[in-house]
């Protein structure tokens, strides 16, 4: 493709993509196909000779788009939100067109040097103190692709923090803590590090959140076995329920554990530190005060297409003593100086992606106020979801919230008629496990996801997405409603045959 074909080719694209937006809310949320399906369209090997784009194009409408659940429709209420923004786009089509790996300051000085002020202007506006910015010198901010690789990064750092200070402790005495509900990325890393993970219970009693009690007495019982954990993942905003681990009292206790790294993992809930009003809720000041590294996902709540997670540190050397290993052929005598950032140091890949341009286009296209509103309008637009279910106990179908609403999260299940009390849990899943299945036969007009909390089956209803209004609110509500009648129909006549 030369220059002339490219720019016909790129304004069709756009105009594509345009309509694509336009007529969005009239597709089907998910994909309504077949396992295999794609394969069976496709050939099986690459064609011998280059074919023309328009061709290519036309296949991606027939063949691709019929595939694609809609992250960005308007009823997208499924695991979290992933809102893009034309800003975005527009900002991951410049970082296309300049393809650059960036692991060095020489690789572009400019990538290096836009992720260090966008990391900082982010870190403002989540209210993280000045340690943890670039321009402190000490600590600082790094994009990378998602929460988990964010998190085996803190936590291949704070194993060889711990081993550094400590290099007679075998590798198997070492545990990283997270708990019941701490996403299943800290279980991974720990299996890629080759070290035990040990999920502290926590309960319905406490929403959830990881308490300073619950902490102290498994470290005094690891202690005593000799074991030693180095590394504690606290979420802020956990995946099933949106709980948020009680930082400020984790914090209390980790000052008598001062080897233990503290990563904060609020990968959803972490833009809403973007508001005064949330910082509180979402433990700020703790966070502040106690976390070694701190992490949230743009591509999450927060406007930027995929890939965008940002990872800050308190103290950038923790990074740096154990991932820079620099052969002769990466150095360069500014990197040498110590002049500026060679931001490979700070991760495991070499070779990185410019995403500081697409996370600069979306702050500035929509100013803090911009994000701030985009914000407050999920959680506004959840707790109008909520109130819809909370009708008055004597109205049927009856709902309960399993826990709180979690800032846009709002994780529910059906009630039978009767007296709850007198139900088995397992007799009130199954008539949820009947509700979802109808609702999940509805996925050409919304997309919900089920989780499990203890033995409480629950459906999730997550809102975010940027076109999502009270509209749609409304019309999801109908539906939830209208499966709920059929859903507690049916069970009414099957608990009445198993009666006779
Ligand atoms: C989604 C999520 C993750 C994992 O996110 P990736 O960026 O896909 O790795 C981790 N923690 C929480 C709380 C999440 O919601």
């Amino acid at each position: 493709m030369d220059i002339k074909k490219f720019r016909e080719a790129g304004y069709a694209a756009i105009d594509k993509i345009c309509d694509y937006y336009g007529s969005l809310e009239t597709k089907p949320v998910i994909a309504q196909v077949e396992p295999g399906w794609l394969s069976k369209a496709l050939p099986t090997e690459a064609p011998q000779k280059g074919e023309p784009f328009e061709r290519v194009e036309e296949d991606f409408q027939k063949l691709i788009l019929p595939g694609i659940t809609h992250w960005q429709h308007p009823s997208f209420f499924a695991y979290f939100p992933s809102p893009v923004t034309f800003e975005g786009i527009l900002g991951d089509l410049y970082s296309s067109s300049l393809s650059n790996p960036g692991f060095n300051w020489i690789c572009s000085p400019a990538c290096t040097e836009l992720e260090s002020v966008v990391m900082d202007w982010a870190a403002k506006l989540f209210g993280l103190q000045e340690e943890f910015h670039v321009a402190s010198g000490k600590g600082g901010g790094v994009i990378m692709s998602t929460a988990s690789e964010a998190a085996l990064t803190a936590l291949v750092a704070a194993r060889s923090r711990f081993q550094t200070k400590y290099p007679d402790v075998p590798l198997e005495k070492l545990v990283i803590y997270g708990t019941t509900q701490t996403h299943i990325m800290g279980k991974k890393a720990a299996a890629i590090l080759g070290l035990q993970f040990r999920p502290l219970k926590v309960i319905k009693g406490d929403n959830y959140s990881l308490r300073g009690k619950v902490l102290k007495k498994a470290l005094e019982e690891d202690q005593r076995k000799g074991l030693k954990p180095f590394g504690l993942i606290a979420t802020i905003g956990t995946t099933s329920s949106g709980a948020i681990d009680n930082v400020e009292e984790i914090g209390q206790i980790l000052r008598d554990y001062p080897d233990i790294w503290l990563h904060v993992d609020a990968a959803w809930a972490g833009v809403v530190l973007s508001c005064p009003e949330y910082r509180d809720v979402a433990q700020l000041p703790a966070i502040n005060k106690y976390a070694t590294s701190f992490c949230t996902n743009f591509h999450k709540w927060g406007l930027v297409n995929f890939d965008a997670s940002t990872l800050w540190v308190r103290e950038r050397t923790d990074l740096t003593n154990a991932l820079d290993l620099t052969p002769e052929y990466l150095r360069t005598k500014h990197g040498d100086s110590g002049a500026v950032i060679d931001y490979r140091n700070w991760q495991l890949p070499l070779g990185r992606k410019f995403r500081a341009l697409k996370i600069w286009f979306v702050l500035r296209g929509f100013g803090v106020e911009g994000f701030q509103a985009h914000i407050r309008k999920g959680i506004k637009l959840a707790q109008l979801f909520a109130d819809h279910l909370q009708l008055p106990s004597n109205v049927s179908p009856r709902f309960e919230l399993v826990t709180p609403v979690s800032f846009s999260l709002v994780v529910f299940r059906l009630l039978p008629p009767g007296d709850r009390s007198e139900m088995a849990t397992e007799e009130i899943n199954e008539l949820n496990k009947a509700y979802f299945a109808r609702l999940s036969a509805r996925s050409d007009s919304i997309f919900l996801v089920q989780t499990l909390l203890d033995d409480i089956f629950c459906i999730r209803f997550a809102v975010g997405a940027e076109r999502t209004g009270p509209e749609h609110i409304g019309g999801a509500w109908k539906i939830i409603k209208e499966e709920a009648e059929g859903a507690l129909e049916e069970w009414s006549k099957s608990t009445a045959k198993a009666r006779l």
